[in-house]
């Protein structure tokens, strides 16, 4: 039996490190074009499919990301986990539109599970379970808290929102809560968005001279009759509408009359309860809104 020598050893050993080496290196390769592939130049929105209720999660090009509610329950955690690198429990933000169960509720687990760093509310407040359970979540996170208002602008990372709604006002005053809801008017290079909670026709006819043209809009109230006027519509002319609200649902929502008038003014209905995930992805020049498989 031939034996090898420690020369030959030095070179076997010499061959096998360069193997590794070569191995180590596609493997990063492949990772960082992983990331690369994910990590886009475009702003990501998703509609979540959330039953009965809101939860739209907002990714920047360079990896912000910002929550509006968190829908009727925790399944707004499985959305997450399927948008979101099972390592990363950071949240930059998040935004409460208005303290009703069914933009709340989630908003507690997530709380719970990811580290927030940032917390938009009104300051509006109530006795139901779900608000003081979601004001004692707040307070036990260490994030910051801004009162979101009317006239207020903030931007992450090239994602403009201006704050239509409430005024002061409004939230001293206002016994209905839809009506104390954070409109949002986010905007990214040429594509806009606007995102309403669940405020109401006369708050619409408030802050509709605030709005211009518009790209998606969230509907109001999941569609009720309660919101989403012709005077909006006809103000803001969205391209893309999408309905947040569940199978089957005891309100009846989205009502024929607002189905009616979506058509009218020629906007594409996603509605979360036929569509499922819808996701709307915007390089700020062009804009793709479709519903998308999540695997959760
Ligand atoms: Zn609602």
């Amino acid at each position: 039996m031939r034996r090898a020598t420690p020369h030959k050893l030095s070179h076997k050993i010499f061959f096998l490190i360069r193997i590794f080496v070569s191995v180590v290196i596609l493997f990063l390769l492949a990772y960082t074009s992983q990331f690369a592939r994910i990590r886009t130049p475009d702003l990501k929105v998703w509609f979540f499919d959330i039953g009965q209720g809101d939860a739209t999660f907002i990714e920047t090009p360079n990896g912000q990301q910002i929550l509006v509610d968190g829908g009727p329950d925790n399944s707004i955690l499985q959305k997450l986990s399927s948008v979101m690198w099972p390592w990363d429990k950071t949240i930059d933000a998040i935004f409460v539109t208005h303290p009703d169960a069914d933009h709340i509720t989630g908003l507690i687990s997530v709380l719970d599970r990811y580290n927030v760093k940032a917390i938009y509310e009104t300051g509006v407040r109530g006795s139901t379970p779900m608000i003081i359970g979601l004001e004692k979540a707040m307070d036990e996170e260490r994030a910051s808290r801004i009162i979101t208002t009317q006239g207020k602008s903030f931007e992450f990372d090239g994602a403009r929102m201006d704050i239509l709604w409430p005024t002061l006002d409004a939230i001293a005053k206002e016994k209905e809560r839809n009506n104390t809801s954070i409109v949002i008017r986010m905007s990214y290079g040429d594509s806009s968005f606007l995102l309403t909670g669940d405020a109401q026709t006369e708050v619409e006819d408030d802050y509709a001279k605030l709005v211009g043209d518009i790209d998606v809009l969230k509907v109001g109230h999941h569609g009720s009759k309660t919101s989403t006027s012709v005077l909006l519509l006809k103000t803001i002319k969205p391209e893309f509408a999408i309905i947040s609200d569940g199978v089957d649902n005891k309100y009846g929502h989205p009502h024929p009359i607002v189905l009616e008038r979506l058509k009218d003014i020629g906007a594409m209905i996603f509605r979360t309860d036929k569509d499922g995930d819808v996701l709307a992805k915007s390089d700020g020049v062009s804009l793709q809104v479709a519903p998308v498989f999540l695997p959760f």
